[in-house]
């Protein structure tokens, strides 16, 4: 067996495993990085990356189908589902590479194969010729988390897939029952729709994308609704059935048992976190999830963790930061995770994001809520692009404290920046909305939700 001692050994090459791999070795440390598949996690590979790169075949599709509003007539004649699937292949592999040279010149050793924790010093990874020995002072969990299927007959067969089989399919399929209208869910259902697949959605709850605003979510499901996207709400699936020309659903809503024929079903329930693979420790779990404190500490010392194991929102940028934080502590320094505000995006058509906290949550949370709003379609740029939809809310509290942020609309991934960092410099209202915004651009609308709250947005009767 060969051995290899070092400073610290990040398990997993995720968001979260290689920013704490990066982090550790910039300060100097010597680190070994272990991870089983490609380099880049979920994230990179059969997540963020890849889903975002179809998105824009999408989009496309959509500019199209739109053209003739601009002036150009022109017709979708022909996808080649195939193509688009290579370029999503080329863009992950672009950024494989280039994640493993940043890893390389920051002096990384990657270490290929499936890891296993032998005790708080010692890991031993089974690569493809041989079994490796790594004996270290510190050690960085990041194993993140898996796709979890619901448990419903007929799940585990073939035209039944979870995410990381979705991204490959050979060809478009003729319909798709989507369970579960949470993040992925939506994403897909924005990526097949425009291109002609008829999408069900199914999902147990009485509304779409829990965990969001409410008002941000009913009106996104109406939009999604108007590109032809089914929903069937407080509705349970309870069996899969193979039939001669693919699948038939059985689900139940209220007490009507009810079917419908799709070719693919795509299970998007949730994620169930790897935090069961670390026996030989005696880590603190609650609710599936690995416990640290501020510093990613867990209660064994010198283990620390990151990313989607330790239960927070499962988002690639917290496993960047709350990677950093681990190793900087790892190191000897004294760093903590803020989790004030952290934003989250959903890549649906319009866009949704948020930041800090629902108006909802502020209410539950006692605080007496100023919301701010403003449209679209009262938004100069909007209407020149030709996105009138959605609208942004900004949540303050009675000092007029920005406490939260949601935008609907379009490019909203680009825009929670400014309210992020509202947020994170504890800015007020009046703030934002005494600060000049170029115009015309859509951060006008973050500009006047302000304004609103402030009592004096120009373009808003
Ligand atoms: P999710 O928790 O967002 O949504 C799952 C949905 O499935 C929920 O609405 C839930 O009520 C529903 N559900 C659960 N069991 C069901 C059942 N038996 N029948 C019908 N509906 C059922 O989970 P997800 O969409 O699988 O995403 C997993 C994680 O990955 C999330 O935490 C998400 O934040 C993250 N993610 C983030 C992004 C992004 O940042 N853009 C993209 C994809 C995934």
């Amino acid at each position: 067996m060969k051995t290899l001692n070092t400073t610290i050994a990040v398990l997993g090459g995720g968001p979260a495993g290689y920013a704490a791999a990066i982090r550790a070795a910039q300060l100097g440390a010597e680190v070994v990085l272990i991870e089983e598949k490609e380099i880049g996690g979920v994230c990179l590979n059969i997540g963020c990356i890849p889903t975002k790169a179809l998105l824009k075949t999408a989009e496309t599709g959509t500019v199209i189908k739109k053209s003739k509003e601009f002036g150009i007539e022109s017709s979708m004649s022909k996808i080649d589902w195939n193509v688009s699937v290579g370029r999503k292949n080329r863009v992950v592999k672009n950024l494989n590479t280039g994640v493993e040279q940043l890893l390389a010149f920051h002096g990384v050793n990657i270490v290929k194969g499936r890891g296993t924790v032998v005790n708080e010093k010692k890991l031993v990874v089974a690569t493809s010729e041989e079994e490796v020995c790594v004996n270290c002072e510190k050690i960085i969990l990041a194993a993140g988390a898996e796709p979890m299927l619901p448990p419903v007959k007929g799940i585990h067969l073939d035209a039944v897939m979870t995410s990381n089989e979705a991204l490959s399919m050979g060809e478009l399929p003729e319909s798709m029952v989507i369970i579960g209208a949470g993040v992925i869910g939506l994403e897909f259902a924005t990526m097949l729709a425009p291109l002609g697949v008829k999408i069900t959605m199914i999902e147990c709850k009485d509304r779409i994308l829990p965990g969001e605003d409410e008002e941000i979510a009913s009106e996104l499901q109406k939009l999604m609704k108007r590109q032809g996207i089914t929903f069937k709400l407080s509705a349970r699936v309870t069996e899969i059935e193979k039939t001669e020309n693919g699948l038939t659903v059985h689900y139940d809503m209220g007490d009507k048992a009810c079917v419908i024929s799709c070719s693919k079903v795509l299970a998007a329930v949730g994620r169930k976190l790897n935090s069961d693979k670390f026996s030989n420790l005696t880590l603190h779990i609650e609710n599936g999830a690995v416990v640290t404190d501020e510093r990613m500490e867990t209660n064994v010392k010198g283990i620390y963790a990151a990313g989607d194991l330790t239960g927070n929102k499962l988002l690639a940028h917290l496993a960047f930061m709350e990677g950093k934080i681990a190793a900087e502590n790892a190191f000897g320094l004294e760093s903590r995770m803020d989790y004030v505000a952290v934003p989250s995006c959903v890549y649906t058509n319009p866009e949704v994001a948020a930041v800090g906290m629902t108006e909802e949550e502020a209410k539950r949370a006692g605080i007496s809520v100023k919301a701010g709003r403003f449209q679209f379609r009262n938004n100069g740029r909007a209407l020149t692009l030709g996105e009138r939809e959605g609208f942004v809310k900004v949540i303050a509290n009675e000092k007029n404290e920005i406490i939260g942020g949601q935008i609907l609309g379009v490019n909203a991934s680009e825009m929670i920046s400014e309210l992020t960092l509202a947020i994170k410099l504890k800015a007020k209202a009046g703030d934002l909305a005494d600060m000049i915004h170029p115009h015309p651009t859509l951060s006008e609308a973050i500009w006047e939700a302000c304004g609103d709250i402030m009592g004096k947005a120009l373009h808003k009767i």
